[in-house]
């Protein structure tokens, strides 16, 4: 029997293939919890081929289910509170409680120089990693006051900690959501909600991968060089996997992190840079 057996975690982000919030269903699956997988609908470019991400969503649900777990595909977009409220009610009905809240889609979408960036990219960079998070997690505290509790886990970044040079939205709406962390922390431990961020560093994931092509092609430089410059400095000089961050979810999420509310949990490798 596993350390979640008997919870039930709703994970956002969570279709692509390569990506930390599949990590995370997985893992929390594995540790016993039924898992309510969540995108928005939309393409996933996987192998030359867009794949719906509605299919990839029901794919994992259903490898989650051929392990002998328990899942739910559900489209959410967390800007949409209409949708928010549908997929709590989906979850409601099939499991009847959410005891985890991970909080892991995100996007570096509207990311650029400083100077470039629009007030609509920033507008955009806030909707998703900051404002869909608020209002999933005002939805979700309410259930799990009735509940007696409950565990939310945000998926920051090193950028919620620090900067690097051509992120500015994305690092500022990350450094809010660590504010909002530690908010939820504050007002509900109270009610035996525990409120923590996970902050990766660099994560071998498409979003990674594209910002390392976009630096490259920025620099004018082969994209295995912009790699070696920005591993540089990592201790460990190379990037982690989504399974790193997911072993941190499952930390947090769990019975061992019963006094541990409000933290940052670097996972990055060991990166310096003052954070
Ligand atoms: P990913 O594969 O792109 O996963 C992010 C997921 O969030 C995607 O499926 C994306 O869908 C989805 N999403 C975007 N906007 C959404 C919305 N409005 N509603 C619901 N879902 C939405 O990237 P990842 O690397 O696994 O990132 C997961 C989390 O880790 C993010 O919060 C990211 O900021 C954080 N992180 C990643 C790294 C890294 O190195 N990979 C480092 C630090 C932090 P679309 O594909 O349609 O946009």
């Amino acid at each position: 029997m596993g350390p979640l057996e008997g919870k039930v975690a709703l994970i956002t982000g969570a279709s692509a293939p390569q990506g930390i919030g599949r990590a995370i269903a997985e893992r929390l699956a594995q540790d016993g919890a039924a898992v309510v997988v969540t995108d928005r609908e939309g393409l996933c470019r996987i192998d030359g081929q867009d794949r719906r991400t509605p299919d990839l969503l029901d794919e994992l649900a259903r490898a989650v289910e051929s392990r002998g777990g328990r899942a739910l595909a559900v489209k959410l977009d967390v800007t949409r509170p209409e949708e928010i409220a549908a997929c709590l009610d989906q979850t409601q009905a099939a499991f009847g409680a959410v005891d985890i809240l991970v909080n892991n889609a995100g996007s570096l979408a509207g990311s650029d120089n400083f100077l470039s960036t629009t007030p609509g990219q920033w507008q955009a960079s806030f909707e998703v990693n900051l404002l869909g998070p608020m209002m999933l997690t005002q939805a979700v505290i309410p259930l799990m006051q009735r509940q007696g509790g409950g565990r939310i886990v945000n998926i920051g970044s090193t950028g919620s900690l620090g900067a690097e040079a051509g992120f500015g939205a994305y690092t500022t709406m990350k450094h809010g959501l660590t504010g909002l962390s530690k908010t939820i922390a504050a007002e509900f431990g109270v009610d035996g909600i525990l409120c923590n961020t996970v902050c990766p560093g660099f994560i071998a994931t498409d979003m990674h991968n594209a910002a390392n092509l976009r630096l490259a092609g920025e620099n004018s430089i082969p994209v295995e060089e912009m790699k070696r410059r920005r591993y540089a400095n990592v201790a460990l000089r190379d990037a982690g996997l989504p399974a790193d961050v997911a072993n941190a979810v499952a930390y947090l999420a769990g019975p061992q992190a019963n006094y541990v509310t409000g933290i940052n949990l670097p996972v990055t490798g060991g990166v310096p840079c003052g954070i």
